[in-house]
């Protein structure tokens, strides 16, 4: 009975949320998952579903990898029938062919978004590396690219021999606008605090063509690097757009899930995926957005697990 009720509820919200949108979606959005090692996918992958659905822009499918160290020649999505490519995966190496088409999609004019820890696979895949510009982990160093950081207001490329990406304990903590032109910035505040998360530093990688958006400073208290890291960044690849946040931490054995809860995250989130797919932002920025002094959550996005999902059907 409680699964009903559960299921009543979550329909009910889906139902609610398809229905307020008045025409149908713009675009068309592929939602590639299925492993991630130091996450828990079942509650991202849904999450990000319902943000970008939720802005009547996106039709959503899902892309889901077989599991890890499974056999992966069956994993062939069909890039070229998205505008956009949302990444939430970190995990095993894709089929050739799969490759092949991810990079042809993005060179072709696809838009991207890589999501925290997509960041973190292939690091020897010299195109994923240059669509997704800075990455971490994966036994990334020097040759994988600089550091790439802000210095006050100069821009560092750093050639320092280490480890790519770190970070340390979550915290909350204040994200900056550094390119306030943008189309996915404009009208947002110059700072924001964000919500309990993972503050990624020390990514490196080819770093080519890429615009820093806004960065957060790694305060040396929570083991930070002292430097003033890059949160938000877009990268052009080919005709290719892509947004890259690296916020939105979601842990495994964990109930709570407040980084993916920001309306900071969400809304810059939202707009970056308009502007992947299609060059132009056209949302408002929300009335109750962060400001510098305090977190604004949005707990509407609930972290439903795909076992939820699909029991609607
Ligand atoms: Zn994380």
């Amino acid at each position: 009975m409680k699964k009903i009720i559960l299921s009543m509820i979550i329909l009910a919200g889906v139902v609610g949320l398809m229905s307020s949108c008045k025409e149908e979606a713009k675009y068309k959005a592929l939602i590639v998952t299925g492993q991630n090692t130091a996450h828990d996918w079942t509650v991202s992958a849904p999450v990000l579903k319902q943000i970008l659905e939720s802005t009547c822009l996106f039709s959503i499918q899902t892309a889901t990898t077989p599991e890890k160290g499974a056999d992966m020649s069956s994993f062939t999505p069909e890039f070229s029938k998205f505008d956009l490519v949302v990444l939430d995966y970190d995990g095993d190496a894709w089929p050739e062919p799969t490759k092949s088409a991810f990079v042809e999609f993005v060179k072709n004019g696809g838009g991207v978004v890589v999501y925290h820890a997509a960041n973190n696979p292939f690091p020897d895949w010299k195109e994923f590396n240059e669509i997704t510009a800075l990455g971490g982990w994966g036994n990334r160093n020097e040759n994988s690219g600089p550091y790439v950081y802000y210095r006050k207001d100069s821009l560092i490329r750093d050639n320092a021999p280490g480890r790519g990406g770190s970070h340390g304990p979550q915290h909350e903590y204040l994200v900056e606008t550094r390119n306030a032109e943008h189309p996915i910035m404009k009208g947002l505040p110059a700072s924001w605090m964000h919500t309990k998360d993972e503050l990624y530093q020390q990514l490196r990688g080819p770093a080519e063509n890429m615009d820093i958006l806004a960065t957060a400073y790694a305060d040396t208290t929570f083991k930070g690097t002292g430097r003033d890291e890059p949160v938000l960044f877009t990268v052009t690849y080919g005709k290719g757009r892509i947004f890259h946040t690296v916020l939105g931490h979601v842990g495994k054995k964990t109930d709570k899930y407040p980084a993916i809860e920001c309306a900071g995250f969400i809304t810059t989130l939202q707009r970056g995926a308009e502007w992947a797919a299609s060059g132009e932002v056209s949302q408002e920025v929300p009335v109750e957005f962060p400001n510098s002094a305090s977190t604004v959550e949005w707990p509407g996005y609930k972290p439903l697990k795909n076992e939820a999902v699909a029991a609607l059907d």
